[in-house]
Parts: structure tokens; sequence; C-alpha cells
């Protein structure tokens, strides 16, 4: 069947019984290009193995299918699977996981389906998982590649940088992963049902070596000094994150021995910069 054709669709779905939940995030392609165009996107090539998020009836599955060596599903719907053994039995390169992917062992699953192959991940993702569900993709450092369609405002706030009013604390955290590019519109009236907003497709490159000094951990603190309180200057967000072992007298010094103005503002200052802080923040602290 032609699982974008909004007429089949609704046919398969009503013959299941098949009601679509809010909560979670279902919103159906029914489109016969976006599919295809994600895929393609995602640069998946006989060899690559894939982790879908989310199959919901198999419309973007079944386009990963046909281009990729191995796709697992994770989905946590049950009442999905009985639909899509039905819509994926002509791929013998499909296989469902049922699950939450918030709760599931990315790695293990990975190590268990794929061995050490390198994998992408690609998903339509319900909204309202898209900051876990993206933190949990880029954190695991399973994937080469994660390609996910999110609302439009989200893949903004995601790709935004220094200065641009979108620019927030997820954005440098992204940056430390990956290099972000929005890469399709999808409009809202390609989904059954429409949701009210319009979507991107996001892709992040996996950065091949670390592009910061410091570790994660030493950066992402500086990142949530940066961002805690848009209000505050940079150096007050500092001593209110390092508490007693950072005056301000010290902290403006250690911006300015960096170049920076001493009141300059978290959301004016880069991944680079915030690597910087973090690691005279260190030799500072012995
Ligand atoms: N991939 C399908 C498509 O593009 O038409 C469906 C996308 S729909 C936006 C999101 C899908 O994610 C639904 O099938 C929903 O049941 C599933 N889902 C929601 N929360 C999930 C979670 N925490 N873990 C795994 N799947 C989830």
């Amino acid at each position: 069947m032609n699982l974008c054709d909004i007429n089949q669709i609704k046919l398969l779905l009503a013959r299941h019984g098949f009601k679509f939940s809010k909560d979670l995030g279902q919103n159906f392609l029914c489109d016969d290009q976006i599919p295809a165009a994600i895929a393609e996107g995602a640069g998946i090539t006989p060899d690559t193995c894939v982790v879908e998020i989310g199959p919901g009836i198999g419309a973007l599955s079944a386009q990963l299918c046909k281009r990729a060596k191995q796709v697992v599903a994770v989905e946590l719907d049950r009442r999905l699977p009985a639909i899509l053994n039905e819509t994926m039995a002509a791929y013998d390169n499909f296989t469902l996981v049922e699950g939450d992917v918030l709760k599931t062992d990315l790695p293990a699953l990975c190590k268990e389906h794929f061995g050490d192959a390198l994998v992408i991940a690609c998903a339509n993702l319900p909204y309202y998982i898209t900051t876990p569900a993206i933190t949990a993709l880029l954190e695991c450092g399973c994937f080469d590649r994660v390609v996910v369609m999110v609302q439009k405002e989200a893949a903004q706030r995601i790709c935004a940088g220094p200065g641009d009013k979108d620019y927030s604390a997820f954005s440098a955290q992204v940056a430390y992963f990956a290099q972000p590019e929005m890469i399709l519109d999808v409009p809202h009236d390609l989904f059954i049902p429409a949701p009210k907003v319009d979507s991107v497709v996001l892709r992040l490159d996996a950065h091949k070596t670390p592009v910061t000094a410091a570790t994660r951990k030493e950066v992402f603190r500086v990142i949530r000094a940066a961002f805690a309180n848009r209000r505050k200057t940079f150096a007050n967000g500092l001593c209110m994150e390092y508490g007693k072992s950072l005056s301000k007298a010290q902290a403006e010094e250690l911006l300015t021995g960096l170049g920076f103005a001493p009141g300059v503002r978290g959301e004016a200052l880069s991944l680079a910069d915030f690597d910087a802080i973090a690691v005279k923040l260190k030799e500072m602290n012995g």
C-alpha cells in the first residue's frame, strides 16, 4: 500500500480501530515526497545502519529500509506493532523494538543489532520529547549523524549562534556534539492530523574529534552559568554558579584576561569562548 496516501492511511487506521494520541505526539506524514527527501538528506547508503525513533505506521521507515542495510525502529505505542507488521512486511531489513526511546539503552541497542558499524539516527520526532530525545541521541555517542524532523522554532533555536535572539544553552550544548544544519522545510499540512506549526528537518553531523579542550562537564557548567539568568552579566552568572570559589573581581579579571568586556553577556559568547573560560577556571582552581 501507499503509506503516504491520506485515503489509504485513513482506511488502514480505521481497519485497525486506531485513534491518534496527542499525548504521544502522533502526527503522521502523508506526503509522498517528504519521507524520501528525509532519507536522502540523511545520506543513507546501502551500507548504513539506521535507528529510527517512532516509526508510526512506517511512512519514513519504508524509505529508510529502501536505502539502508538495516533499520531498527523504537516505538512506544503498543497499538502500532500490529499495523507495522502489515505495512513493513515487504522489508526484511526492518526490526521493531517496542519501548520508550528515553528509557532505551541506545549503546546496547546499537551493539546488539549493528555490532561496531557506523549508525545514523533518523526520526520524525514527537514534539513533546524534542530536547530530551536529541540530547539522548547526541550524548550516547553511537551516531555519526542524527537527522530529525522537529518544530521549526526548535530547529531555529538549535541552529542559533552568539548574538541571535534564539541562542540558548541548548544551542551551545548541541554545538558541543555536532554541526547542525536545517535541510528541509516541511509545511504543517503534510501531516495527519495536521499540527498548528510547521516543521524542519535538522541534520546534526557528530564531530569526529572533540571540539573543546575542557571536558563536557566543565564546558556545560560554564554554559549553564551563561544562560541561567539572562538579565545578569556573565561575570555575575559565573559567581552564582561557582559560589565561594570565584569572586566577582576574579570573574571579571578572568573575562578581561581572555579579551572579553567585564560586563559581557553570556549569550554573546560561542562554544569556543565557553571552552576557553572553562580551561581558565580549571587552571585557577588547580
Ligand atoms: N515516523 C512516523 C511518520 O513520520 O509518519 C510517525 C512520527 S510521529 C510524529 C511520532 C511517533 O513517535 C509516533 O509513532 C509515536 O507513537 C512515537 N513516540 C512517541 N513517544 C515516543 C517515545 N518516547 N519513544 C518512542 N516512540 C515514541
